[in-house]
């Protein structure tokens, strides 16, 4: 059998936001509309730095309104809550993002909760989780991740997946519960496994697609993928590398084993990271043209 596909996210991205870039402009042209776009970081995690920057260089990329608040890591609940409040009114603010992980002493369900279901950029209300359930996918903001997922998934099945079997590995809010609902509106027939799931290699051998997203380095083994799947590794770890504490990125997929089995996969670094953030800066410029009322 041929080797699969590598499924380039990086480039899928790019050219997604050149064309959200264009429609930026268009707005600001016919409609004097910039897509704003307001991220909150708390705390100095070097991981969320990392992220809150390139989403802020991406923003302005696309020709957007981006304006980040660091707060200190002991900002009080009531003080984050009222900069959320404040953003939920600026009209020239239409997507807020917190980033996540919150230090402990904040609700992470109360701080996410508080951003107006219109504003919510990365899917986290339950407005917009119960529409993503409901199967109301053109109506919720859906999740970023898994919507970038899912993209990649219907360049390589079309949009229909109609008895296409999919296995995804994890059950988090972030990932895995959305992207299950993604794949159920789409038509697959789903399987959410996680870490009580009982002889996980069978059930993944039984997939058109799996969608890992555990956080476990290469856990899924050539031996667990049924000939031809599509295989999505959304897993981010960094092992080490032989001595002097080199380390790289890898997912959760056993990529050179996969890729001998697989028909199409993505790698990790330039799979779904890319298309994360450019999911983003969709869900913002949709928020926008919706405050807007422009279809
Ligand atoms: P999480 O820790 O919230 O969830 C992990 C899930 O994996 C859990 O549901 C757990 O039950 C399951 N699990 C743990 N061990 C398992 C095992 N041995 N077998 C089967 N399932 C097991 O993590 P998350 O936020 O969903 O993220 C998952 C991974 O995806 C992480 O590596 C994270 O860094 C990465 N991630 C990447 C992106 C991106 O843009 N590329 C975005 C979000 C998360």
């Amino acid at each position: 059998m041929a080797q699969a596909t590598r499924i380039d996210g990086k480039a899928k991205a790019a050219e997604l936001s050149a064309a959200i870039t264009a429609e930026s402009a268009k707005l600001l042209k016919e409609h004097g509309l910039i897509p704003g776009l307001a991220v909150v970081i708390i705390g100095d995690d070097p991981a969320s730095q990392v992220y809150v920057r390139n989403k802020k260089r991406t923003a302005e990329a696309c020709g957007f309104y981006s304006v980040q608040h660091s707060l200190p890591a002991d900002v009080t609940e009531a003080d984050l809550l009222q900069l959320i409040d404040d953003l939920n009114r600026d009209i020239a603010v239409h997507g807020i993002l917190v980033q996540l992980p919150l230090p402990g002493h904040l609700d992470e369900q109360r701080i996410t909760q508080s951003i107006s279901p219109t504003k919510d950029v990365d899917g986290f209300h339950y407005i917009n989780i119960g529409k993503l359930t409901a199967s109301k996918t053109d109506d919720a903001f859906v999740p970023c991740t898994p919507a970038g997922c899912m993209l990649m998934i219907q360049d390589q099945l079309g949009r229909d997946l109609s008895g296409k079997s999919a296995v995804v590995i994890g059950r988090s809010n972030i990932v895995g519960k959305p992207m299950a609902s993604l794949l159920l509106a789409a038509n697959a027939t789903v399987t959410i496994t996680h870490s009580r799931t009982k002889d996980l290699p069978a059930v993944c051998r039984g997939a058109d697609i799996v969608v890992a997203a555990v956080g476990r380095a290469n856990m899924v083994k050539g031996n667990w993928i049924k000939p031809g799947a599509v295989i999505i590794d959304v897993g981010i770890n960094r092992i080490e590398v032989g001595g002097d504490s080199k380390s790289k990125l890898t997912g959760d997929v056993d990529y050179d084993e996969a890729l001998q089995v697989a028909s199409a996969l993505t790698p990790v670094p330039g799979g779904v990271g890319p298309m994360t953030i450019v999911m983003l800066m969709s869900n913002t410029l949709r928020a926008a043209k919706l405050a807007a009322g422009i279809r």
